[in-house]
C-alpha cells in the first residue's frame, strides 16, 4: 500500500481530531475515535488511542474493511470498536470517514430510543433525509452492536449517523472532516427536537420541500462564488 497515502490520511484524521474538540460536541470524558478510508483500497484508519485533541501518527492503525489489523499498536478501548468503523465503510461506499462520539444532546436522546427525524433544514442539506436512526444496544463494538448499525444504515439509507441505544452517536461522510460536520448537525438537531418538543412539537420539514431544499443548495454551490460585475 502507498505510504505517502496513508500518511495524507492519518493527517486528515489529526486535522479531524483538532477540530472536533473544538467544536463542542464532546462530552465531558471527550471520549471518540475517528477513522478514514483509504482511497481504491480495501483497508481504512482508525485511532488507537490518545486523545483526540492531540493525535500523532503512531496513535492511527491501519485495517482490512474486516477488522483485521495491518499496521500499528492498539490500545483495548480502542481495539474493542474496529468494527464498529468497519461496518460503515463495508455499507456505505460513499463514506470516506466516520466519527464517534458521546455528544451529550444526541447521546441523551439515544438513552430514550428517540431517533430523530428529519425536523431541521441542515440535516436535509447534509443529505440526512431518512432522519438519524437508532441503533439497538449491544456492548461497544460487538457482533449484536454492529448488526444493529448494520440494520439501521441498510434501512435508512440517506443518512449521516446513527444514534447508538445507551451509548453514544456514529456519523460518517465523504471525508474525516465532514463526519465531524455531520455530528456537529447531528448535535444540533437533537438540542432543537428536545427543545421544540419541551415547549410545544416538533415538526418536520414538509415532504414536498425536501428535494427543493436540497436543488437549491445544489443550484448555488453550482454557480460557485457571485461577484459584483
Ligand atoms: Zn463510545
Amino acid at each position: 500500500m502507498d505510504s505517502a497515502l496513508i500518511s495524507e490520511y492519518k493527517q486528515k484524521i489529526v486535522e479531524a481530531g483538532r477540530f472536533v474538540t473544538s467544536c463542542g460536541v464532546m462530552s465531558l470524558s471527550k471520549h471518540g475515535n475517528i477513522s478514514a478510508r483509504i482511497p481504491g483500497e480495501d483497508a481504512f484508519l482508525l485511532t488507537a488511542g490518545g486523545t483526540l485533541s492531540e493525535l500523532g501518527p503512531e496513535n492511527i492503525a491501519l485495517y482490512e474493511l474486516d477488522g483485521t489489523l495491518v499496521e500499528g499498536a492498539v490500545e483495548p478501548t480502542s481495539a474493542e470498536i474496529v468494527d464498529m468503523h468497519g461496518v460503515v465503510y463495508r455499507l456505505r461506499p460513499d463514506a470516506g470517514g466516520a466519527l464517534h462520539t458521546h455528544s451529550p444532546a444526541a447521546t441523551s436522546l439515544a438513552v430514550a430510543y428517540e431517533p430523530i427525524p428529519l425536523i431541521y433544514e441542515a440535516m436535509a442539506r447534509f443529505d440526512m433525509t431518512d432522519g438519524v436512526p437508532l441503533a439497538g444496544y449491544g456492548p461497544r463494538g460487538s457482533s449484536e452492536s454492529v448488526d444493529n448499525i448494520a440494520r439501521a444504515i441498510k434501512e435508512n439509507p440517506n443518512t449521516g449517523g446513527v444514534l447508538l441505544a445507551n451509548h453514544g452517536v456514529l456519523t460518517f461522510a465523504a471525508d474525516p472532516m465532514s463526519s465531524v460536520r455531520a455530528n456537529v448537525v447531528i448535535e444540533e438537531a437533537a438540542i432543537l427536537y428536545m427543545n421544540a418538543r419541551a415547549i410545544g412539537q416538533a415538526n418536520p420539514i414538509p415532504a414536498h420541500m425536501v428535494g427543493l431544499t436540497q436543488r437549491r443548495r445544489d443550484e448555488f454551490a453550482e454557480m460557485g462564488v457571485q461577484r459584483a460585475s
